[in-house]
């Protein structure tokens, strides 16, 4: 059998994107997966695709945010595909721009949807999870949250990416003696519709700044989720893996 078989994997932001490469990878792993966003068309067809694919794989909307939909979305989960082994909070939105043209509402959209739905998701899952002593959380966060995003000038974004750093190593200490693990992704600049936008000179300055000299790949982020998943990431916990062409090393 496949690794992951038997694990039911629940990757929040899946409907596109490097939420999408995750859930992939993670269902080709052997995995049943739920496809969950905010987005319900792009979210139902990834979902119907994977399953054309072969995979076992629903979809549930929810608006990760908001605490209703996130106790909602994690009873439908239970109920669907049974008891969730690991969770991946990917869902994020990015936010560049001077501190001094970012209103309060914004910062606060900012820290809610980047920040507050790992407290959310987590809260949600864990009690599951330590009760059958078996599970694994993995975060996506950035190397802006590690760097401060100086590059782009994303300071308010770096916040809330550092508080999913910081929050990933603190459930790590609180969850470890249940058997459930916590660590967190920091990709640099990938590939995504979220950087597509991205005007050229600002793209070129980053990856100048990247040692293997090109942006990441999705599937390249969901390699590395797929190893801290995996067995043999059994004795791996409140890790920071950089997944980065080696940015924070330049
Ligand atoms: P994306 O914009 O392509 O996909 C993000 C997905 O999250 C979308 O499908 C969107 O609908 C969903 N989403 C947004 N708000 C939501 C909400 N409130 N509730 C539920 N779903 C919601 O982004 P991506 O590039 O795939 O990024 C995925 C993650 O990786 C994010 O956390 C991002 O901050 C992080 N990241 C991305 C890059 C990059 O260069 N692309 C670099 C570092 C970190």
């Amino acid at each position: 059998a496949a690794e992951l078989t038997g694990r039911v994997a629940v990757v929040t932001g899946s409907a596109r994107g490097i939420g999408l490469s995750i859930v992939r990878l993670l269902a080709e792993r052997g995995a049943s997966v739920v496809v969950t966003d905010i987005n319900v068309e792009a979210g139902e067809s990834s979902a119907a695709e994977l399953r054309k694919e072969g995979h076992n794989a629903i979809f549930i909307a929810a608006d990760i945010s908001k605490e209703t939909d996130v106790i909602q979305l994690i009873a439908t989960a239970i109920d669907k595909l049974g008891s969730i082994g690991i969770l991946v909070n990917n869902a994020g939105i990015v936010s560049t721009g001077p501190v001094t043209d970012i209103d309060l509402q914004h910062w606060q959209r900012l820290i809610d949807i980047d920040l507050t739905s790992v407290f959310l998701l987590v809260k949600a899952v864990l009690p599951h999870m330590m009760e059958r002593r078996s599970g694994r959380i993995i975060n996506i966060a950035s190397v802006a949250g590690l760097n401060g995003g100086g590059l782009l000038g994303n300071s308010c974004y770096a916040a809330a990416k550092g508080g999913v750093i910081a929050f990933s190593k603190g459930i790590a200490r609180e969850a470890g003696q249940h058997g459930v693990t916590s660590n967190v992704i920091c990709p640099a600049l990938t590939e995504t519709d979220m950087t597509a936008s991205m005007p050229e000179a600002q793209r070129r300055r980053i990856i100048d700044a990247i040692p293997l000299g090109r942006a990441g790949k999705p599937n390249e982020v969901a390699a590395a989720v797929a190893f801290l998943a995996s067995d043999d990431a059994s004795f791996i916990t409140g890790a920071t893996l950089e997944v980065d062409g080696g940015f924070m090393r330049r």
